[in-house]
């Protein structure tokens, strides 16, 4: 049995095999929480008074952001409201209903408001419809169908209860992939999207991911040391994409050369940050012909999804 390296007390429970730290269960819970806030100040992600919207699905990544973030927001007397849970139900039946009842019990025991919204509220269809519905000579799959939606269903939802940004649990690994996803589709411009400081446009929310400077690993073992519930069932219309391909190359080399990810990563941002820099237009400067709301094209990417699917509508049984 290891002794804290840090607080040279407790009895270790986590051995941080980048750093070569034991830590105890105090010294790792506040590791994680200062790394948060610290990479909050870095990136310049809050300002003082600013409303937080947290996009919260009932798995370990949104529940921890919101206890951390509860906690951040505590310590700096901050208003009761001024921070909010956004829940979006994709209507996925036995699945989303379960951690739908998570979310709720969560926000109650914290005091923090939740706020709910539904794709079939929003546009017309939900999960189960849709993959119905779906037209079989397009490819659209689930998962980026789904990711659509969500987008612009926290957006709204965050609108609604009048918040100034949006708060993802996006992590390190969620951030590795995508980078590298990007690269290997050719996508360049998207990689400076990718650099956490959040860009404010005329109209838009400010999105931010306080997380992103944190091993997913970490953070499952941080809600487990916090006794937070979360989700583990998986959803049924998950497609193995080359993201678990990603996700199961990077865990394969952090396993073998410990510290591999925090590098990568710093590797990354330097790119993505020169390339962010290289931006002269601010994004969304076009508006949807349909729905009004900021495009890169002349329909955006949700009103083209709905029209396709619901175009189809009559399959439905209802
Ligand atoms: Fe949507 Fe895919 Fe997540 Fe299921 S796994 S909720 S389909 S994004
Ligand atoms: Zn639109």
């Amino acid at each position: 049995m290891h002794t804290c390296t840090k607080c040279h007390k407790d009895p270790s429970v986590y051995f941080r095999a980048y750093s070569g730290e034991y830590l105890c269960k105090k010294c790792f819970v506040r590791s994680i929480e200062d790394k948060t806030a610290r990479t909050m100040s870095k990136y310049s992600m809050l300002k003082y008074g600013e409303r937080v919207a947290v996009g919260v699905s009932g798995g370990k990544d949104s529940l921890s952001l919101l206890y951390v973030l509860k906690k951040i927001f505590d310590e700096h007397d901050r208003g009761k409201d001024d921070l909010i849970a956004v829940t979006i139900d994709e209507g996925i039946k036995g699945y989303r209903d379960e951690s739908l009842e998570i979310v709720k019990d969560f926000c109650l025991q914290l005091g923090v408001q939740g706020k709910i919204m539904s794709y079939k509220d929003l546009f017309g269809v939900s999960m189960d419809e849709a993959m119905v519905l779906r037209p079989s000579e397009k490819k659209m799959s689930s998962c980026s169908m789904c990711g659509t939606f969500r987008r612009r269903a926290i957006d709204l939802a965050a609108e609604s209860v009048g918040a100034d940004v949006v708060a993802t649990a996006h992590n390190m690994d969620d951030q590795l992939q995508t980078f590298m996803i990007n690269l290997l589709a050719g996508d360049v411009e998207r990689i400076g999207w990718i650099y956490p400081e959040p860009i404010e446009y005329a109209g838009g929310m400010k999105k931010i991911k306080p997380f992103v400077e944190l091993y997913e690993h970490e953070i499952v073992f941080y809600a487990l040391q916090r006794e937070i519930p979360f989700q583990s069932e998986e959803c049924p219309y998950m497609n193995e994409s080359i993201r678990t391909d990603l996700r199961e190359f990077f865990n394969k080399m952090e396993g073998e050369h410990p510290g591999i990810k925090n590098n990568a990563y710093a590797s990354m941002m330097k790119v993505s940050e020169k390339l962010r820099a290289s931006f002269t237009e601010p994004r969304g400067d076009k508006k949807c012909r349909l729905c009004g709301r900021d495009s890169t094209g002349d329909v955006c990417s949700v009103c083209k999804t709905t029209k396709s699917l619901l175009g189809q509508a009559s399959q439905i049984d209802r």
